[in-house]
């Protein structure tokens, strides 16, 4: 009996363990949309406005299939409208 006891505490932990992992991965494939993963004190430049940012606080902006960081929403509308 005990035996049962167990086994459904390891499908419980399993499932949840799942969750947890379905969750990591949602909230990194949203992060992965908005553009590539952010690299700690990484400085690119705009293109758009020539300014340097670091990339943890750069927009994502796409031109074609590439993406480009950009300073603001401002830079990205231009960018993208280009
Ligand atoms: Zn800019």
């Amino acid at each position: 009996m005990a035996r049962v006891a167990i086994f459904l505490f390891l499908l419980f932990a399993i499932l949840l363990a799942l969750r947890l992992i379905g969750f990591v991965l949602r909230s990194l494939s949203s992060r992965a949309a908005s553009g590539r993963p952010a690299v700690e004190g990484e400085m690119v430049r705009d293109p758009v406005c020539g300014t340097w940012i670091d990339r943890r606080l750069a927009i994502a902006g796409r031109r074609g299939s590439e993406w480009l960081p950009v300073c603001s929403e401002k830079c990205r509308r231009e960018l993208e409208s280009a």
